[in-house]
């Protein structure tokens, strides 16, 4: 029996996400940048560059030049891995198979989810507007409908933005003479020049060529270009998705401190970090480490494992400052302070019968849906007002300025 793959890839995704948290970006060009930017290149462009000529992997100097306008802004990359794993989640509710091709791209093998390819349609809109719904209206994607994976990302290219490209088995061959060989995943200029050499420019005349020439030319990939001439490609769909064992946060402190009021305060802020993702990705803990550093490098490590699952931020940050007033040498100054919440399982947590309790975990709902939104800096416990986390690895955001060179 055919299988049923789709391939989905987001629009313009770094520049859509960027557009997504910050309301100032939207409807103009803008290219995501490296680090630094004057001697960086475009690693994402908004839908409004590309329209005035702006490319990927274009340098950030030559953007500039052809569309003046451009905004440039620095990539965030725990951001658009963090979005990645909220629509990879979406995915794995339809199918166990799904493959992360890229930070922006996955396979979902739909063989054994849909009857045909009218369900796979209606599947992939819906898909589609639970992303928007999740990750925010100007999240958009691609959707590529193929036998296979080949065929599927070849059918992803096809409409841009917030396409839905369907191509079954029988019109395989019609659709492959739509297209350029090098608009297959796995031909490159390279290859294509070696082919053109060899008089074939076409998928058509790439299937007609004799296999054993082929194979002469190009060893074992000869095999390769002759079945995907057929639109033939029998890869599987590998499951990529792993369940974390733990899920934590570090921060090293921007002076060394000896200040418990200080600690507190970074505690509950990776505290509240680690719970959204916990609650994110559908997860409660019965089980928290801490981890201090002191200013001579030396690192006490201390865990407490508890009865009641949780994914509440204040209560991790309880049980970490537990462990700290009982482990803190306070000899030393603190340097870093890191929490994870380990033994997991998939859930929520119990539902409370105290009001109060009640109330808190649905203020947490839409502060999650606020979060989710706007990204990590946009809301804060009142505790923490004036506390400015760095951007570090630890993935506390400090606001960000838009730049124009
Ligand atoms: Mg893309």
């Amino acid at each position: 029996m055919s299988r049923i793959i789709l391939h989905i890839d987001m629009n313009s995704y770094f520049a859509s996400v960027e557009q997504q948290a910050n309301p100032f970006l939207r409807g103009k060009p803008l290219g995501i940048t490296g680090k630094h930017q004057e001697r960086s290149v475009i690693a994402a462009a908004s839908i409004e560059a590309k329209k005035l000529g702006v490319k990927t992997a274009m340098s950030t100097w030559e953007a500039k030049r052809i569309c003046p306008s451009l905004i440039l802004y620095p990539g965030d990359p725990e951001k658009y891995s963090y979005i990645t794993s909220q629509f990879n989640s979406i995915f794995s509710e339809y199918t166990n198979y799904v493959e992360q091709f890229s930070i922006d791209e996955c396979f979902l093998d739909l063989s054994k989810t849909v009857a045909d390819y009218l369900e796979a349609i209606v599947l992939a809109q819906t898909i589609r507007e639970r992303i928007k719904k999740t990750c925010g209206e100007k999240i958009t994607c691609s959707i590529g409908i193929a036998p296979n994976k080949l065929i599927a990302k070849l059918c992803s290219e096809q409409v841009k933005p917030n396409g839905i490209t369907t191509v079954c088995k029988q019109n395989v061959l019609k659709f492959l003479d739509t297209c350029k060989l090098r608009d297959l995943c796995g031909i490159g200029n390279r290859i294509e020049n070696r082919l053109g050499s060899l008089g074939i420019n076409t998928f058509d005349q790439l299937r007609k060529f004799p296999l054993e020439k082929l194979v002469n030319e190009f060893n074992s990939y000869g095999y390769w270009l002759h079945e995907s001439a057929h639109g033939l490609n029998d890869s599987p769909v590998i499951n990529t998705r792993e369940e974390p064992k733990s899920i934590g946060h570090s921060y090293t402190l921007s002076e060394n401190t000896e200040d418990k009021n200080e600690m507190k305060n970074c505690l509950l802020g990776l505290s509240d970090r680690v719970a959204w993702r916990l609650r994110n990705e559908g997860f409660v803990a019965r089980c928290v480490h801490v981890i201090i550093r002191y200013s001579d490098f030396t690192t006490m490590a201390q865990q407490q494992t508890f009865t009641e699952p949780t994914s509440n931020g204040l209560m991790l940050f309880k049980i970490a400052w537990q462990i700290i007033e009982k482990w803190l040498d306070v000899s030393k100054p603190v340097r870093l302070l890191g929490l994870s919440a380990s033994t997991l399982s998939k859930g929520n947590e119990y539902q409370s019968l105290f009001k109060k309790e009640r109330k808190v975990r649905s203020l947490q709902k839409s502060l999650d849906k606020i979060q989710n939104r706007y990204g990590s800096d946009a809301w804060t416990r009142a505790s923490l007002i004036g506390v400015h986390f760095k951007k570090r690895s630890s993935g506390f955001h400090s606001p960000n300025s838009p730049s124009t060179m």
